[in-house]
């Protein structure tokens, strides 16, 4: 597996929420075609793309991709975009999904105003598109079973054979159709099919199937129909209803246009020009709808919104706001040939996004007491802390301090090695915002020898960060005062899968990180984090990115997910080839 490491060239979105195109866009194919074809007014100045999911699971951060480029496509040349539901599978479609797609889509800063769609809504279209086809002798009935049709299909390399059935009368074969429609006969016992080629060099145009009877509500048709459209059959003829002027998909569904084609043409109707695009695939990252849906229904993930999930709630709930995942797909570009990008890429901007955003606060992960035996007893003072030095208009906040306070307890060692600039017997340390403190002696566990208590002595002379005498101290702690601490819980995530190719192998569950998700219970965060809400998003001093989770957290005991670690792998990697 390839991982495509190129950067194309950048471009910000506005920081404010919806999507809009006021900087130029980077050119790119499909961009080309549809500036050509306005420019010999192919659609008499009309852009109008649709996003076409099936409501059979959540959005994931490909389908981001092709709704940042059909929406954005058509917004910057003031076009429309429609979102249609491509329902024509009842079996695995649910209303849940609808909602959840809708609620992505908008999430993402894109609005279909009232272009909403659904394949089923022109059921009845569909049917009489397929009378036609019947009465102009391009389409037939057969009584064929889906393993024998299957057999008769032919290979890559063999030519298919025609079904006894398929010459049959026109008559015929609108009377059994007709009959399919009324309920007349049980699922899997006839198809109508496509007359096109069973010898074509393209396994699609060998008489592929255009009906399939299935005894099956549908959540938007009832029991209205028993025979459902397949879906190249659907999806061309919904195209054309809705008048789109570029169809745009994946690249799998290139073998599959001369089918697009040669139904509307041989319906006669208005003809959209079908694109293919390269998905994405991201590294650790798995993008197969029916394998996620594994994944939750397996209980491996909480569920389409676990933090660790691709999907768009999922990385909701961990923090990634829009704008970055717009700003990724813009970065990402439009190919033609497929590749994998790097899933520290999409990490990057979340962080530069974020870096500009989120306010900075003081967070102990892993609390060690911390005793300063000069500082009076019931004492508390306040300090003043930036909240973001990258925004001049983020403000201030109060940090109160106090005899007690919580560090972390990776920053004292006993017994430090070499260049370890945190605090140890002896040693001084800042503590960020406060006052430098120097380690006295440590209490330890009897049976356990853990160290539970560190003593240390203040300089008072170092308040807000400085001495006099302006000794150089160079490790530089965060710290929370144990008295005005908040409690609260952390979940730390790793990539959902250990394996660059998550499908790599005989099972993808095989490739599983094994702890991808570590939940620390005893955190301390500072007091200006009671007021946090879900969603909100905070960078922890020397921790980074986190997000109060909008399922779990409680006022008073906020839950956070941890959004992106401190390693930015992708500025690593740009670093080293600069
Ligand atoms: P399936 O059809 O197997 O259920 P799907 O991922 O193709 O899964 P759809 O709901 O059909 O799901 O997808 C809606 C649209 O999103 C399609 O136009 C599809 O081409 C596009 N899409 C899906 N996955 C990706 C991806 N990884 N990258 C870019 N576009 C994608
Ligand atoms: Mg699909």
């Amino acid at each position: 597996m390839k991982t495509d490491k190129s950067e194309p060239e950048r471009k910000n979105l506005p920081a404010s929420e919806p999507a809009s195109v006021e900087t130029a866009p980077v050119s790119n194919f499909i961009r080309d075609i549809v500036k050509d074809d306005l420019a010999t007014n192919k659609w008499d100045g009309r852009v109008v793309t649709r996003f076409p999911p099936e409501p059979n699971g959540y959005l994931h951060i490909g389908h981001a991709k092709s709704i940042c480029l059909n929406f954005g496509i058509a917004a910057e040349h003031n076009g429309t975009t429609h979102l249609r539901f491509d329902d024509t599978n009842p079996s695995k479609e649910d209303v849940e999904y609808t909602e959840a797609i809708k609620r992505d889509v908008r999430w993402l800063g894109f609005d279909w105003g009232d272009k909403l769609f659904h394949a089923s809504d022109y059921f009845g279209k569909f049917y009489d598109f397929a009378v036609q086809l019947i009465n102009d002798g391009k389409a037939y009935v057969d009584d064929l079973s889906a393993d024998e049709i299957r057999e008769h299909r032919g290979t890559l390399k063999d030519p298919g054979r025609e079904s006894p059935h398929r010459n049959r009368p026109i008559a015929e074969n609108l009377d059994l159709f007709h009959r399919m429609r009324a309920g007349e006969f049980p699922d899997g016992s006839r198809v109508l099919r496509a007359k096109i080629d069973m010898s074509s060099g393209n396994v699609n145009l060998r008489d592929p199937v255009i009906y399939r009877i299935k005894h099956e509500a549908h959540h938007m048709t009832g029991d209205q129909w028993c025979i459902y459209p397949m879906y190249d059959y659907a999806h061309c003829v919904s195209d054309s209803i809705e008048r789109i002027t570029h169809s745009i998909c994946t690249l799998e569904f290139e073998d599959h246009r001369p089918l697009y084609d040669w139904y509307l043409d041989q319906l006669g109707v208005y003809h959209p020009q079908q694109i293919e695009f390269a998905r994405l695939n991201l590294t650790y990252t798995l993008m197969s709808k029916r394998k996620l849906l594994a994944l939750v229904e397996e209980g491996v993930v909480s569920g389409w919104d676990d933090p660790r999930m691709p999907t768009l709630a999922g990385l909701r709930r961990r923090g990634y706001t829009p704008e970055s995942i717009r700003d990724f797909c813009e970065r990402i570009g439009v190919a033609k040939r497929d590749s994998v990008v790097s899933v520290a890429l999409l990490e990057h901007c979340l962080r530069e996004d974020l870096n500009k955003r989120a306010p900075r606060v003081m967070a102990v992960l892993r609390p060690l007491r911390l005793v300063i035996d000069n500082y009076p007893e019931g004492q508390t003072e306040e300090f003043d802390a930036v909240n973001n030095p990258e925004d001049p208009s983020g403000g201030t906040r109060k940090i109160p301090f106090s005899r007690v306070i919580y560090i972390e307890r990776d920053d004292f060692n006993e017994t430090p090695p070499k260049g370890f600039f945190r605090l140890a017997p002896g040693k001084e340390v800042r503590l960020k915002h406060a006052y430098y403190v120097t380690c006295q002696n440590i209490v330890k566990d009897d049976k356990t020898g853990e160290v539970t208590e560190v003593h240390c002595t203040y300089d008072p002379e170092s308040r807000g960060g400085g001495t006099p005498d302006g000794r150089v101290i160079k490790g530089t702690l965060h710290w929370v005062s144990a008295e005005h601490a908040i409690d609260a819980e952390v979940r730390l995530y790793d990539h959902l899968f250990a394996k660059e190719d998550p499908e790599e192998g005989e099972d993808f569950r095989q490739n599983l990180t094994p702890n991808s998700l570590e939940t620390l219970t005893d955190c301390k965060v500072e007091p200006s984090l009671a007021k946090a809400a879900a969603g909100d998003r905070y960078q922890f001093l020397r921790h980074r990115y986190f997000c109060v989770d909008s399922g779990d957290s409680k006022p008073g005991h906020p839950v956070f997910n941890r959004t992106v670690s401190l390693r930015d792998t992708w500025a690593k990697v740009q670093k080293s080839q600069k």
